[in-house]
């Protein structure tokens, strides 16, 4: 970076900037070498039925196992790989290895074609001219049936662009590959673009989760969520639950999903496995 202001300007930077710079830098060259030696691995949380009280799919989370830091956490890396286009080839990897990982699961009789695969796109990822053909391509190779493979995407991979979101929705809708609009709730206010795009699932955001108490007053937005969800015949996807008393408020409300550590934890493959075949009912 520094290179690009020319000889003599790096007074430019005082030292606290410089080391956070170097940092930054240091962890952008080791992400792009991440990829080729294949430091990335993904973790799969189980979604729950809470009708059912069975799994009924997973969401695909990827994971750094950095040779010197140890597990670097989505939340740190994701956000630069944005930054960087490196998430591109990051997400690629993920739905790879998680279209992957569920056909193996079929494969091996241990799920049927009603469990299904959630796997988080970037807005940026999103927004690649190529995308629909990524997936396709993955879809084929996999030889995965693509309406066991739903995407997350946020609000903001629609509104920064709208116009080619529209499409690329319709693309997948074609392919009955389902879709879900990630930490509903969090991000653009306006609602009118539901209208507009074919989305299958919202979930609400932990943040909202977290605050049931057993109380009234907790469940905050989340009946007028469920209600807009009911409206326009999307199911809602409750992410977060870590207590039994939030598991019961949200059975009381209808929502069809639940996702968080009350069930599990994201678990390594090996550990995913396991649970499928202890076939668990909360
Ligand atoms: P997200 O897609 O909203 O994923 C849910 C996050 O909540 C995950 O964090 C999960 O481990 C965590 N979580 C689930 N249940 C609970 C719970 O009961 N309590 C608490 N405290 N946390 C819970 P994680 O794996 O650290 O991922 C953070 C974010 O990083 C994800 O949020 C997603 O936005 C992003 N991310 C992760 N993997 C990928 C990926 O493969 N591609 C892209 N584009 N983004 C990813
Ligand atoms: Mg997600
Ligand atoms: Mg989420
Ligand atoms: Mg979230």
């Amino acid at each position: 970076r520094a290179k690009t202001l020319g000889k003599g300007q790096y007074h430019l930077f005082d030292p606290t900037m410089h080391a956070a710079a170097v940092q930054a830098l240091q962890l952008e060259n080791d992400l792009r070498k991440a990829i080729h030696q294949e430091e990335f691995v993904v973790h799969y949380q189980p979604i729950i039925s809470l009708s059912t009280g069975k799994i009924t799919g997973f969401e695909a989370l990827v994971r750094w196992q950095h040779p010197s830091r140890g597990t670097v956490s989505p939340a740190l890396f994701i956000p630069l790989a944005e930054e960087t286009g490196l998430i591109n080839s990051i997400g690629k990897l993920v739905l790879s290895l998680a279209c992957h990982q569920i056909q193996e699961w079929y494969q091996k009789k241990l799920i049927d074609e009603s469990i299904f695969m959630s796997v988080n796109i970037s807005a940026r990822q999103f927004a690649q001219l190529d995308i629909v053909e990524q997936i396709d391509q993955i879809v084929a190779e996999t030889q995965i049936n693509p309406q066991c493979l739903k995407l997350e995407i946020t609000e903001s991979a629609f509104i920064n662009n709208a116009q080619s979101a529209k499409a690329i929705l319709q693309a997948l809708r074609q392919r009955q590959i389902q879709l879900s609009i990630d930490d509903f709730g969090t991000g653009y206010s306006s609602l009118s673009y539901l209208h507009n795009f074919p989305v299958d699932t919202l979930k609400v955001d932990r943040s909202f989760v977290s605050k049931l108490d057993g109380t009234l007053e907790s469940l905050g937005l989340i009946p007028a969520i469920k209600k807009i969800a009911e409206t326009m015949k999307m199911s809602v996807v409750a992410e977060g639950i870590e207590t039994e008393k939030q598991l019961a408020q949200l059975r009381e409300l209808n929502c069809e999903f639940g996702q968080g550590y009350f069930f599990a934890k994201p678990l390594p493959k090996k550990e995913a496995t396991e649970l499928i075949v202890a076939s668990p009912k909360w």
